[in-house]
């Protein structure tokens, strides 16, 4: 391979099939018809050494000899494949550029290692947040934008008024002087969602790459086209200047707080059963070990109209307010247990949730492997025994009587050497704890 020449995608051009170039593949999306239904053929985004970027694409055709051996993040040695000019009404390019290298029968592909190969890992080039009014509703070129997420609403799902159901989700970002709005659909959104829920480091930064850029009634809108992907809190250096930014001046009157996830103090049982009526309805966390779960009868049925709880009469579940049988009661966990720590006991009430995230089952599940309402199931025993840290919820009784029991809206197991202040206390053992604590903190 070392005595091709390669030449810069920047020089490539139609009239010529003969050429190789040495590129990394930053993104690779399939190209559908404006319908949305028929399969095109599949895009690239490419890099080379001389930090330009160039698309590619893929005829459907042929994409069956291409697709998988393309791997996003990866280089490689492309040779004999022509070069289309895009025509001036060629909308969402994905780069600032008047070309792309298209794929033929006969282009070979060859993967490079990546040593010694000075290929950046991506490439931005970012439209200020202040200009996107001035390029809306032009896209010939997508744009990318960088910003850091400063609200962001729920994901939306409807059906248009086509009858297609579609799924929306909008957030804000700012880059401190300016503000976006960006709009993700169907899918992008989905998996915005879920993304945005796992981020460890708040507020988020997210680049939107390859966007399209609408203005309705003055007011400008990020969107996504089957070319957009976005980065969040991204390894790259603009979203560290970003991020370094945030402490300073132009940041002072932006407005976060919805994006930083609560925080609960935390307290020993001893403090949680003296909290005061300031406390009220408030979460506080808690370490502390069940050392018994109290009730045999561990779990509830509902009546699936009134959500009362229901109990069998004559074999059957009956709901005595509805005045009927319910057939399906649902039936959630409902378990007491006692717990305590280095100084005090406290009972708990666990819900439903808890122990479903707790032991990976539903009532209905231990139920079908033949455990009974009678007899605690081992697998609820074998909550105890262990630390947890518990998020307990405090009740106007809780304030009244200390004594009574506390609701846990949530908690999580703590392995058993992250426990630091009955075991040996090392600098390690609490860094591991609170490292534990993030990971699975409260969201
Ligand atoms: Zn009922």
């Amino acid at each position: 391979m070392n005595e091709i020449a390669f030449t810069s995608l920047q020089e490539v051009s139609s009239g010529s099939y003969e050429w190789a170039v040495k590129v990394r593949v930053l993104r690779k999306w399939r190209g559908v018809s404006n319908t949305g239904k028929e399969f095109k053929g599949f895009n690239l985004l490419l890099l080379d050494t001389q930090n330009c970027r160039l698309p590619g694409f893929v005829p459907a055709l042929i994409a069956q000899n291409y697709e998988r051996k393309i791997v996003v993040g990866n280089i490689y040695a492309l040779s004999n494949f022509t070069i289309k000019d895009y025509k001036p009404d060629d909308k969402f390019r994905c780069v600032c550029c008047e070309k792309q290298i298209y794929f033929t029968n006969f282009t070979e592909v060859e993967a490079i290692a990546e040593d010694g190969v000075m290929i950046a890992h991506d490439m931005f080039d970012f439209s200020d947040l202040g200009d996107l009014t001035d390029i809306a509703d032009d896209n010939t070129y997508l744009t990318d934008v960088i910003g850091v997420i400063q609200k962001d609403f729920p994901l939306r799902k409807f059906v248009n008024k086509n009858g297609v159901s579609q799924v929306q989700m909008k957030f804000e970002i700012t880059d401190g002087r300016c503000y976006g709005t960006v709009t993700f659909w169907d899918s992008l959104a989905e998996e915005f969602e879920l993304a945005l829920k796992t981020v460890s480091v708040h507020p988020a930064i997210v680049i939107v790459a390859s966007a399209k850029i609408t203005s309705w009634q003055k007011k400008v809108d990020i969107a996504n086209v089957t070319a957009t992907t976005f980065y969040l809190n991204y390894a790259h250096h603009s979203v560290s200047d970003l991020r370094q930014m945030l402490g300073s001046p132009l940041f002072s009157k932006c407005d976060f707080s919805s994006q930083i996830p609560e925080t609960f103090e935390e307290h020993g049982i001893e403090s949680v059963k003296t909290l005061g009526v300031e406390y009220l309805n408030m979460e506080v966390v808690c370490e502390l070990k069940i050392i018994l779960i109290v009730n045999m009868d561990w779990y509830r049925a509902e009546c699936s109209s009134c959500y009362r709880e229901i109990s069998v009469v004559d074999g059957e579940y009956k709901c005595i307010v509805c005045n009927r049988d319910v057939p399906f009661a649902d039936k959630k966990f409902q378990v007491l247990v006692e717990a305590l720590d280095e100084k005090e006991h406290i009972e708990l009430s666990l819900n439903d949730r808890t122990i479903r995230k707790l032991i990976g089952k539903t009532v209905d599940e231990l139920l079908e492997k033949g455990e009974t309402q009678e007899k605690v199931p081992s697998l609820l025993r074998a909550l105890e025994g262990k630390w947890y840290s518990a998020k307990l919820k405090i009740s106007p009784l809780n304030i009244e009587v200390p004594s009574s029991f506390f609701y846990v809206s949530d908690m999580f197991e703590l392995g058993g050497s992250f426990r630091s202040s009955t075991s040996t206390p090392s600098a390690a053992s609490e860094e591991a704890c609170e490292h534990e604590f993030n990971t699975f903190g409260w969201a």
